[in-house]
């Protein structure tokens, strides 16, 4: 069966299952409750309902295959919301604000556990994350940070020092670092093709290959899709960057950017003489992050955000192609890596990533039928939080009371960005000036002011700054 333009954690993964069995949906079908969407989000949603609720039905309806959005795609690596904390506090207050950095750190062993329990191999490796700075522009960012965090008895991050930051990362292009241990990197597409195969051990029903072409919003819901419908009593949106198109009331919340990436040919020996022999995710100190990660079988992975932003948030082609900037990534895995100058590029590719305003998520019920949940704009920040998502999205279908039904999470979009064609012109602007700002700081030079106050409006739309205040020489 021919398949669209796919990540290599994607090709890998259904190699390993051999022959594809794809169930699609072809009748008229009852359920108690149905998931559109069969990623982290629709995936470890229905397997919390089935945990609380063994007797509820659930089905999954997939437009491609489970994992074939950005989880079947992404970089893998599990980062917490710790990073975001301050901004998270300001918007939702400190009990939330605590609650999404607690819940997510502790999605590193859930996640794991869960694997470990269903044998699902998505190659965990637990080694933490680490924030290098690359100019002195960045140096000591996390320090305001980690005074908040420890204030509130929830910081795992340490300052480490300049040699021990280059012996962790290989790279004698950070001058100064935090890390944390709660973290690390993963498989991520055996990870969403392991939890497919376990819903259906739990006997939750998955219907690929049958994209959901609209919906009723009345009291018996029924789905409708090419060949057949699935009437319920709950319907759960976890469609991510399609989202908008069943549920238009949300696209003023987020803005869809690409994420690309590149993936090195094997290179084990390489990287052992770098010393990068873990699973440490390591990035730098940017707006739009550099972020890079080892395999267990040599190769070396290298991704940014916020590079191909669409107009009207659609999911355009470019999403499911090559990256457009696959040399300007090689340029930026040579200036970490000299010795990997010669090293063959195998692939590289891309995917939207949905931007809230906030920098985190939002879960919420449709305006008209509290029976219809959704979950949206996980802002790059996916792999741990959208097992947390399946907590929030399953208490919601479920009608629990709970710290997270009551959570300001759970009010739906708590920020908008203003109507096309000004969001996209204005993601173009920040985007210009955050590159040219960033450009000048690697070559420690001051940036423009103009720039820099541009660059304060993508901090203000959920990016995370780790530019310290005042830099004194
Ligand atoms: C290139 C890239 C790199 C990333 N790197 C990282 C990273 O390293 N760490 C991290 O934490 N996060 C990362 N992210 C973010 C993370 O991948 C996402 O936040 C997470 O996968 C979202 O999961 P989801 O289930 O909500 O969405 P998705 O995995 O996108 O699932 C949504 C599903 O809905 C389906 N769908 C859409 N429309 C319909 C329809 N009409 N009917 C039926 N089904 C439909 C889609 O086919 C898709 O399978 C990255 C994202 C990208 C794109």
């Amino acid at each position: 069966m021919e398949h669209h333009y796919q990540s290599p954690w994607f090709i890998e993964a259904l190699k390993e299952e051999g022959d594809l069995k794809i169930n699609q949906l072809d009748s008229h079908l009852n359920t108690d409750i149905c998931i559109i969407g069969g990623g982290f989000t629709g995936l470890w949603t229905a397997l919390k309902i089935k945990e609380k609720k063994p007797t509820i039905n659930v089905i999954i309806i997939e437009k491609d295959l489970c994992g074939s959005g950005a989880s079947g795609r992404n970089g893998g690596c599990m980062i917490p919301q710790s990073t975001k904390f301050q901004g998270i506090k300001k918007i939702v207050g400190l009990e939330d604000a605590k609650k999404i950095v607690i819940s997510t750190e502790a999605a590193v062993n859930n996640i794991k556990n869960y694997c470990k329990k269903n044998n699902i191999d998505a190659q965990i490796r637990d080694d933490g994350v680490l924030y290098g700075a690359t100019n002195k522009f960045h140096k000591g960012a996390f320090e305001s940070l980690i005074k908040d965090l420890n204030e509130n008895k929830i910081n795992s991050w340490q300052r480490l020092s300049k040699e021990k930051v280059q012996h962790l990362t290989g790279s004698a292009k950070f001058i100064d670092g935090y890390y944390s241990p709660i973290g690390g990197s993963l498989q991520p597409a055996l990870l969403v093709r392991g939890l497919k195969k376990t819903a259906e051990n739990k006997g939750i029903k998955i219907y690929e290959k049958s994209g959901a072409l609209s919906y009723n919003g009345k009291k018996e819901i029924i789905i409708k899709t090419k060949k057949g419908s699935v009437k319920c009593n709950k319907l759960i949106i976890a469609m991510n960057a399609w989202t908008p198109t069943l549920l238009p009331f949300l696209s003023r919340s987020v803005i869809l950017v690409s994420s690309d990436m590149i993936i090195t040919e094997p290179i084990k020996n390489k990287l052992i003489d770098l010393g990068l022999t873990n699973g440490l995710v390591i990035l730098d100190s940017n707006l739009f992050t550099h972020y890079c990660r080892t395999t267990p079988d040599g190769k070396m992975i290298l991704g940014k955000g916020g590079n191909t932003f669409s107009f009207r948030n659609k999911v355009i082609d470019s999403f499911d192609g090559p990256s457009t900037i696959a040399k300007y990534l090689t340029k930026s895995l040579n200036s970490f890596y000299p010795s990997l100058k010669n090293i063959k590029i195998s692939k590289s590719w891309n995917g939207p990533s949905e931007r809230t305003k906030t920098g985190f998520p939002f879960f919420g019920y449709h305006p008209k039928n509290q029976n219809i949940s959704y979950a949206f704009g996980y802002s790059g920040n996916g792999v741990l939080t959208c097992y947390v998502g399946g907590d929030i999205l399953s208490s919601m279908a479920l009608e629990e009371q709970n710290e997270w039904t009551e959570s300001n999470f759970c009010k739906g979009p708590l920020e908008l960005f203003p109507p096309e064609p000004f969001r996209w012109l204005g993601a173009m602007l920040i985007r210009n000036a955050v590159r040219r700002k960033e450009k000048l700081q690697e070559q420690e030079k001051k940036p423009w002011w103009i720039d820099k106050q541009l660059a304060k409006l993508a901090v203000s739309v959920g990016r995370v700054d780790f530019e310290k205040k005042e830099v004194k020489n």
